[in-house]
Parts: C-alpha cells; sequence; structure tokens
C-alpha cells in the first residue's frame, strides 16, 4: 500500500504555522510534520510505502512550492492522510472525508476510531467529535485516492496534553488506522 502522507500548513512554517497557542509557543505546522514523520515511519515498518509532503501549495495556489494533490495522484498513492490541530477551545479529534459513503469515510472511521482508542486512556475528556463529510477541502476534493483530514486535537484547549505529551501514541493510532483501513478493503 502507497500512502501519501500530507502534515498540515508550510513546512517551517513560512508563511503559514497553521493554528498557534502563543503563551505556550506551540505551532500547528510544529505538531503536523511531527506525528507525520513518526506515522510514516511506523507505516513503513508495517510494510507500507510512504510519502510525505508538507508544502504551502494544497492545489495549485502558490505555484513557488511543490503541490501536494499533483504530488499524491503522480504518485498514485492508495491513500491520502492530511494532518492537522484544530483551534477554538473544542476538545477532541475529528476527521474528515469527501462523503461518508464512500472508501474515503471508511477509512475517516478508521483512524478516527483509532485516535479515540489510543489517546482517550490519557485523558477522558479527549472526546469524539466525529467523521465529517467535507466535500470542499480542497486536498479531499481534488486527489484521485481516499483521502481523510484528520484534526487531532485543539492546541487552545486541555487537548495540549495529549497534543505534546503523546505526540508517538497519536502517531501509531494514525498508522493503526490505515492498515485497519487497508485490511479491511482488501
Ligand atoms: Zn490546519
Amino acid at each position: 500500500m502507497r500512502v501519501f502522507i500530507n502534515p498540515g500548513h508550510a513546512l517551517g512554517g513560512n508563511p503559514d504555522p497553521g493554528c498557534v497557542n502563543p503563551a505556550i509557543h506551540l505551532r500547528e505546522c510544529d505538531l503536523a510534520i511531527t506525528y507525520g514523520s513518526l506515522c510514516g515511519k511506523y507505516l513503513e515498518a508495517a510494510g507500507c510505502e510512504v510519502s510525505l509532503l508538507q508544502s504551502h501549495n494544497l492545489a495549485g495556489e502558490s505555484p513557488g512550492y511543490p503541490c501536494v494533490v499533483e504530488a499524491a495522484n503522480a504518485w498514485e498513492a492508495d491513500v491520502f492522510v492530511s494532518i492537522h490541530v484544530n483551534a477554538g477551545g473544542g476538545r477532541g479529534p475529528e476527521t474528515y472525508c469527501y462523503s461518508k459513503e464512500g472508501a474515503g469515510g471508511r477509512l475517516a472511521g478508521c483512524i478516527q476510531n483509532q485516535l479515540l482508542w489510543g489517546l482517550c486512556p490519557y485523558d477522558r475528556g479527549y472526546i469524539d467529535r466525529g467523521v465529517k463529510a467535507h466535500p470542499s477541502f480542497c486536498v479531499l476534493r481534488n486527489t484521485n485516492m481516499p483521502a481523510v483530514l484528520v484534526e487531532v486535537g485543539f492546541i487552545d484547549s486541555d487537548d495540549v496534553g495529549v497534543l505534546t505529551l503523546h505526540g508517538d501514541e497519536i502517531a501509531r493510532a494514525l498508522a493503526r488506522g490505515v492498515t485497519d483501513y487497508w485490511q479491511r478493503s482488501s
């Protein structure tokens, strides 16, 4: 299986770090690349091929940067996983797909379940925000393969404990979600 991982926002945070929690110097771009890189290592250990790209250009809007959806489509990935962190003070993960009915919806369900199963033991407040269809997200609309966008948790709530102390568990959960999906669809 070929897994394309897209940690959200710009590599190194320039020009777009994503959401930030300035009080504790936490940036979404840094959390996303940490989880994405580790997740890729676990997937490779499980026998997957992995391609990882964090870029300020998702679908051609910033031509000075490599284009994420073009890279995923040209590489002919079997699944696409974009990793993000939320802001706004809520709790828990949510996973977006193009349509809940399709393969992307099943992939989203597997990842959401593994995040909850893997992280709830550390924090009972890390609650299920669910799988949600969001067909207008450009990485979901413009990729040719089952694709999800995961919001792992909130950078500005008590989720910070999970996000900063349990990054390895988050990466493992994301990887298990992908392999669960693959086992169920093959
Ligand atoms: Zn984001």
